[in-house]
């Protein structure tokens, strides 16, 4: 049984050797994640108005295809004008002078708008490119020092994580769950020692009796205050 805690207390000292490599990357790695969410947030607005600037302007060159044809129509019906023989035909010609003048006006008007949402769509990219270059500044410079954090430690957390991995293995499946689960609800130590006569990891004192209990390694026994993993100091003192 002795051997079962001292597993767990290995784990808790590698886990916290691993926390504290992790800590030295500080926020870095936070930063960094929100940095490219932030880069990619802003391309993708800005693909989306390229996009739609793009399509405006291909309505904008059918729209004056359209037009073209309107006037070209118009004009030969202007010139049958001079031709009509009554009434009727001169009041149908008219009339579809009067339509197709009203079709230029819409597609006129249209391609107006078309126009300002072109150049509204150009400001806006305009003005979110030398925050997105700032951003992508902001990230390089994040990016390598996080990566010289890594660099430095890499073997050290490599040979820790390995040495973890033969642990775990070696390492009850019921307690590594307990394990785990205190150590994600207290943000790092499950395990902790009885220091003068107080869990180490709440700092309640523990009762003689229990402590007595605990001395005996024979059994898992959890704080009743934080719920933690406590082990006798024969335990603790173990070393690789
Ligand atoms: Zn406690």
């Amino acid at each position: 049984m002795i051997s079962r805690l001292k597993i767990l207390f290995e784990l808790q000292q590698l886990d916290d050797q691993l926390d504290e490599l992790e800590e030295l990357r500080g926020d870095l790695p936070d930063a960094v994640n929100s940095l490219v969410e932030k880069i990619d947030h802003i391309k993708k607005e800005v693909s989306e108005k390229e996009k739609e600037k793009k399509e405006s302007l291909k309505k904008r060159e059918e729209n004056e295809e359209e037009i073209e044809k309107l006037k070209t129509s118009q004009k030969k019906f202007k010139a049958q004008l001079y031709q009509v023989r009554n009434n009727k035909e001169y009041d149908a010609l008219t009339k579809e002078i009067d339509h197709t003048e009203e079709q230029i006006t819409k597609l006129e008007t249209e391609n107006d708008s078309l126009a300002d949402l072109s150049k509204r769509l150009t400001e806006e990219i305009e003005t979110v490119t030398p925050q997105l270059e700032e951003l992508k500044e902001d990230l390089q410079t994040k990016e390598a020092e996080l990566k010289e954090i890594v660099k430095a430690n890499e073997k050290e957390e490599a040979k820790l994580k390995a040495k973890r991995k033969d642990i775990e293995s070696k390492t009850k499946k019921a307690d590594y769950f307990a394990y785990m689960r205190i150590r994600k609800a207290k943000k790092g130590k499950a395990v902790v020692t009885i220091k003068r006569s107080a869990c180490s990891g709440c700092h309640n004192i523990v009762p003689s009796q229990r402590q007595l209990e605990i001395r005996r390694n024979n059994k898992l026994f959890f704080c009743e205050y934080c719920g933690r993993i406590l082990v006798s100091p024969e335990v603790a003192e173990f070393k690789e």
